[in-house]
């Protein structure tokens, strides 16, 4: 919870999570109160209040929480969802931001996440966007007709929302408005170059999007989302941006900051999706018998699961007949047998179960040798 007015004065009151999305009450003493409908300015509230600038002002945050919108409900759009935020203070160059950039997509990438993709946009600065918001009103002066209820407000209030209203009439009329990009002073100009140019040579593949302005006012310079078709109307897995101004409209001092959230729910619901990356059997198992048998499988395969070896053995003490029938079933890949004898040998063997090949292993150095074996294979 905060007090509303960090979200008003942060988000901005022409915004629909400010006007219509907040979930808002008054306490026992009549302070407005509000259950956070994002993260950003929050953890911006508490690097002021904790005068975290104090000790160095470049500092990196991450969150993961709850937060509340009270938007129409539908699928991957909830009331209550859940976020995972990061946050940079303090450095103003542009590759910090392509580096976000960079870590949203390597993030989705090893998440085996194929259907994304990320639209980038500059915002500009304090110097060259009123220029381009009255180029842009207008524009939307014309169009009176076609434009939505809430589209003919904003219109004069904060005509940057017009770009990104969903509405389809909205979209439709949108569709020559002017864009930012050629509004854009030199100074961030140059800046949005140089966050092409480093996503280039980094490979990461992106659409310049003159409709990204995102609903928040706080946002200058480099913007972006991570979109996907994957869920439907709900394309945006994530969105994030710089705010240069922010910290200090909130009173403190006058540090630049960028950073980004993504929506967890939806990033599960297009995980879902995908094609199973885990395999589907165990690399080994390993087939104890005997007291001592027990004992040293447990403590070997709790050392190559750990490893990353997926190993699996029978905790009852059946029969080796029944142990294997069960490596049979999971179809592990590799099996190993353990008991008496192979004590007394000081040696166990390591049979791979596909080219039924096999190889005697010294118990002295058996973890790291089964590893080796199972990895190289
Ligand atoms: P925003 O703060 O609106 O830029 O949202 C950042 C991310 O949070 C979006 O890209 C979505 O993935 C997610 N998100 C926003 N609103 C909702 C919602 N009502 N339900 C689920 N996820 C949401």
């Amino acid at each position: 919870m905060e007090r509303t007015e960090l979200f008003a004065r942060s988000i901005g009151e022409d915004t629909d999570i400010v006007e219509k999305e907040m979930y808002t009450f008054p306490d026992r003493k009549g302070d407005l109160i509000t259950l956070r409908p994002e993260a950003t300015a929050s953890i911006v509230r508490a690097y002021i209040q904790h005068r975290m600038y104090a000790a160095d002002p470049v500092q990196k945050f991450y969150t993961i929480g709850p937060m509340f919108r009270r938007e129409r409900p539908q699928k991957g759009r909830y009331r209550q969802f859940y976020q995972i935020n990061a946050e940079v203070f303090g450095v103003a160059s542009a590759l910090i931001d392509v580096q976000l950039i960079f870590v949203l997509m390597t993030l989705l990438n090893r998440l085996g996440v194929v259907d994304v993709q990320a639209h980038v946009n500059s915002l500009g600065c304090p110097d060259c966007r009123p220029q381009y918001r009255r180029a842009l009103a207008d524009y939307l002066l014309e169009l009176d007709d076609s434009l939505c209820k809430d589209c003919r407000r904003r219109r004069e209030r904060n005509p940057l929302r017009v770009l990104d209203c969903k509405v389809p009439s909205c979209r439709k009329a949108m569709t020559d408005a002017p864009s930012i990009l050629d509004h854009l002073c030199a100074v961030c100009r140059r800046d949005f170059d140089l966050v092409r140019e480093s996503l280039d040579s980094l490979g990461v593949g992106y659409v310049t999007d003159k409709r990204l302005v995102r609903g928040l006012d706080y946002y200058t310079r480099t913007t972006f989302e991570i979109q996907t078709g994957a869920l439907g109307a709900q394309s945006a897995v994530a969105g994030g941006g710089r705010y240069d101004g922010l910290v200090k409209v909130l009173g403190g001092p006058d540090v630049p900051a960028t950073g980004f959230a993504i929506g967890l729910d939806r990033l599960a619901e297009i995980v879902g999706q995908q094609k199973r990356l885990q395999p589907k059997s165990p690399d080994l198992f390993v087939a104890a018998l005997g007291e001592e048998g027990q004992r040293l499988a447990f403590l070997w395969s709790n050392r190559w699961n750990e490893q990353g070896l997926w190993t699996e053995m029978d905790f009852g003490a059946k029969s080796l007949k029944s142990q294997m029938k069960r490596a049979d079933k999971l179809d592990a890949n590799f099996v190993m047998i353990i008991g008496d004898n192979e004590i007394k040998d000081g040696a166990a063997v390591l049979r791979n179960m596909k080219t039924k090949k096999q190889v005697r292993i010294e118990l002295e150095k058996i973890v790291e040798s089964v590893r080796e074996t199972i990895q190289q294979h």
